[in-house]
């Protein structure tokens, strides 16, 4: 399919293995945040789309897939992967179209890693051992306990925009390796690529009613109803903490699980130790990557004194030097935000950094951009300093291209610093004195904690967030803690 034909589609759910409108009648606009087109309709779920859709996962519960062994599942999914490989160019383009992303960007994370989700956690729960315990009891016979592991039902999956098909098949990846069947419902801002996985689920032989797929909003649309429906057995959600807050208030109904990835304020602390050449080039990554819409980047930087001026500097250097642009323009390095609104809300913390007395180091409005483009979301990456821990614009996800960078004097006094917030998703530490690296590493109070290096991700390893950035932890074998039921079995002798 061509960009073009792409753009012009209408994005159908898919239900029970197939494309439908729906019945609401309803559509809204998807706008490409790069220009403002409007690039397609989609077609908005509400109360029976999101039941059609859960019934039919309950009934593939009971079909082949439930009949299947782990062993052909994961054959399938191997597939799935394949297939996304197979389709690299239209992923890329439909991510590209949703996001404004620069396909340098997104051929190197979103698309691979959407990919390899599915064959990671196929082979990985093929490799979890089941616990057993010998109990002795008064006849002297005995009793053999053994754990296995089921699937827990149907999983309604909310994601996010920022990282579509990355963080919504971190989820269906897992789900659907341990037998369960899923409701997706993507963001808004982003249904092309989980709408497009539908043909490759397909192609790939998985089972009608396994992946199914309702788009909409929040609240009085496809994700309030997603996780009012009683017969969603497990709601995973990736999005914002008040969104967390009142999801998880539905899942009570019913007392339904969650697994939530959240909000984040992340620090950087950065020693006069480190190799500045390295922090530099992380920290750009950390707090531009994405235009800087990544859960795991960096808000707040603190650097200690001596360094400070330099560091400053040089980041002020590296920022002036993102060229912003087209997704297809090879040369861009950096994309507009998702949406205006989202852009009326980074520009508003601009504005409020301003008027609270902060240094704009670099940046701080909206770029002038070629008149084709002046309709996109676009923002100046932006750089303060000046501000006290307790301004806003330290506590508060802005999640644009901005940062604040603050001196520090000591150790002890910059990890109360970097944990004065109420949230604890993750932190980068950058100092070549490894004794010092791991002692601080270990009293940030986050989910995923980098010592010289940031997003650097082995998905064996546990995912999470700690206070209000998060519930659970998916990744490796934590991720079959939340997509099972461990059930003991009890055999007397
Ligand atoms: P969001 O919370 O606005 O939306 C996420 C999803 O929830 C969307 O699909 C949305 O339609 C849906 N939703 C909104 N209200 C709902 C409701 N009442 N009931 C059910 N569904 C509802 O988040 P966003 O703006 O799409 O994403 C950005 C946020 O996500 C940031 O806060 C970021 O930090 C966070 N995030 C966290 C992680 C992580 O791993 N911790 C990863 C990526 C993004």
């Amino acid at each position: 399919m061509s960009y073009k034909a792409m753009s012009h589609r209408d994005v159908l759910h898919f239900i029970n293995g197939e494309y439908t409108p729906g019945t609401s009648g309803l559509t809204f606009e998807n706008i490409c945040p790069v220009d403002g087109q409007v690039i397609g309709r989609v077609h908005e779920g509400k109360r029976d789309e999101v039941d059609a859709a859960v019934q039919a996962a309950r009934a593939a519960l009971k079909g082949p897939w439930g009949r299947m062994s782990m062993a052909e599942r994961g054959e399938i999914l191997h597939r799935v992967a394949d297939g996304i490989t197979a389709r690299f160019d239209e992923f890329l383009e439909a991510e590209c179209l949703d996001t404004g992303k620069p396909r340098s960007l997104a051929s190197h994370i979103d698309i691979p890693r959407g990919a390899a989700n599915f064959k990671i956690f196929a082979d990985l729960v093929k490799n979890v051992p089941e616990e057993s315990f010998h109990l002795a009891t008064p006849d002297g016979a005995g009793a053999q306990n053994y754990g296995i592991r089921v699937p827990k039902g149907v999983i309604g999956v909310i994601s996010p925009w920022n990282l579509p098909l990355l963080l919504m098949t971190w989820k269906v990846g897992p789900a659907l390796a341990c037998g369960n069947t899923v409701v997706v419902k993507p963001s808004e801002e982003t249904p092309l690529t989980t709408a497009l996985l539908g043909e490759v689920m397909n192609d790939a032989g998985v089972p009608k009613g396994v992946y199914n797929v309702v788009h909409g909003f929040g609240p009085d649309s496809a994700g309030a109803y997603l996780t009012e429906h009683p017969g969603v057995d497990a709601i995973t959600f990736t999005g914002e903490t008040r969104t967390g807050t009142a999801i998880m208030k539905a899942a009570a109904v019913g007392v339904r699980d969650v697994s939530f990835e959240l909000g984040g304020k992340n620090p950087a602390i950065v020693f006069a130790d480190c190799d500045l050449d390295k922090a530099i080039e992380g920290t750009m990554r950390s707090v531009f990557a994405n235009c800087g819409q990544v859960c795991l980047g960096t808000e707040r930087v603190f650097v200690e004194r001596p360094i400070f001026d330099e560091f400053v500097a040089r980041l002020r250097q590296g920022a002036e030097g993102l060229k912003l642009g087209r997704p297809e323009d090879e040369t861009v390095n950096m994309g507009p935000l998702i949406s205006k609104e989202h852009q009326k809300k980074v520009l508003g913390y601009y504005d409020l950094a301003r008027e609270l007395g902060a240094t704009v180091v670099t940046g701080g409005g909206v770029p002038d951009m070629p008149e084709d483009l002046r309709g996109g979301a676009w923002v100046e990456p932006t750089i303060w300093t000046g501000l006290g821990d307790d301004s806003p614009i330290m506590k508060e996800e802005i999640f644009g291209p901005c940062c604040h960078i603050s001196p520090f004097d000591s150790e002890e006094e910059v990890i109360e610093r970097a944990n004065d917030t109420v949230y604890g998703l993750a932190s980068a530490v950058w100092t070549e004195n490894m004794s010092r690296g791991h002692r601080v590493a270990a009293q940030i109070e986050c989910g995923i904690c980098w010592v010289n290096s940031w997003f650097l991700r082995d998905l064996r390893t546990a995912f999470g967030g700690s206070k209000q950035s998060g519930i659970g932890r998916e990744g490796g074998v934590h991720s079959l803690e939340f997509y099972t039921e461990l059930r003991n079995i009890c055999v007397k002798l």
